[in-house]
């Protein structure tokens, strides 16, 4: 039976209710990272059970937290936060993008670096009987996949097959979302177990679209956010995409940063976001990409681990 792997407990997928497919509750980048900007690190439990419960008071069902380790993934923060508040919590497993890799993405071998992803989602994540739902994959350039990150994308694909465990990703800037799906491809996965992340930092019709006709899901998950392309051009892009038939799109604002959150001084918050998006798309596409496809997305029949 296919179940969402919530850090929880295993759900049926009709439990999932309204989800926001790329956000963040809690964050903390290397040390190199955040003294260049004060802006990077959510390591509150209180505040981070706030935005939780203004999000379920806007009947918020589902957050899908992408920190992974290397970014400063906090599973005990995310359990607290989980039995605190109603929203559905997966937790990612898999790496950012190259810049953030630990020192043993370099010395490990493929199968080692697969095994740990594996692990978190079999096991548990960092001791914890938490288990991972999501397998996370970045590129951090704009023009190629560097040497280091097509060696973990090797192994996010090995714990994909091995688990079945949905992929989601980061592209830089909206941008290798197609070299992404290429690649994956190549090793095995099938588009349709791929959400192609940050699509909406980049708008341009024809490469989103040379996306969608693989068959991956599309991520708009940059909404609300000034400094980017604005909401009005998405929800062009969207009706567009459905027109077309391409409704294999999810919503989210990736919301990772102390300025985005109300309970850290910021704006909109989770709450804020699906309200401002409510606003702007018909409620037919807005039922579909916030509850229909991640409910289809997030579901996966766990293989036995060996
Ligand atoms: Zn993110």
């Amino acid at each position: 039976m296919a179940i969402i792997r919530t850090v929880l407990r295993d759900i049926e997928p009709e439990e999932l209710g309204v989800t926001l497919c790329h956000e963040h509750l809690f964050t903390g980048p290397p040390l190199w990272a955040r003294s260049k900007d004060s802006d990077m690190v959510l390591a509150d439990v209180d505040a981070a059970i706030g935005e939780s419960r203004d999000f379920a008071a806007v009947d918020g069902g589902a957050l899908i937290e992408m920190t992974t380790e290397d970014y400063g993934r906090d599973i005990e923060g995310l359990l607290a936060v989980a039995r605190a508040a109603s929203p559905h919590l997966i937790s990612a497993t898999g790496y950012q993008k190259g810049i953030y890799y630990p020192e043993s993405a370099e010395t490990e071998s493929v199968d080692d670096i697969a095994a740990r992803f594996v692990s978190d989602i079999v096991e548990g994540v960092d001791d914890t009987d938490a288990r991972s739902g999501v397998i996370k994959f970045g590129t951090c350039r704009t023009d190629e996949i560097r040497g280091d990150e097509r060696k973990v994308q090797e192994a996010v694909a090995s714990a994909h097959l091995q688990t079945g465990a949905p992929i989601a990703t980061h592209c830089q800037a909206g941008t290798l979302g197609d070299a992404q799906v290429e690649r994956f491809r190549d090793l095995g996965v099938a588009p349709d177990r791929i959400l192609i992340g940050h699509l909406d930092r980049n708008l341009d019709y024809d490469y989103i679209r040379s996306i969608a006709v693989t068959g991956a899901w599309l991520g708009f998950d940059h909404w609300t956010k000034p400094k980017y392309p604005s909401d009005e051009i998405r929800v062009d892009f969207v009706r567009r995409l459905f027109e077309e038939g391409f409704t294999r799109i999810m919503i989210s604002g990736d919301l990772g940063r102390p300025s985005y959150q109300p309970h850290h001084g910021g704006s909109p918050g989770f709450a804020g976001l699906l309200t401002q998006v409510r606003d702007r798309l018909p409620a037919s596409i807005i039922e579909q990409a916030t509850i229909t496809n991640p409910r289809e997305f997030f579901a996966f029949e766990p293989k036995e681990a060996v």
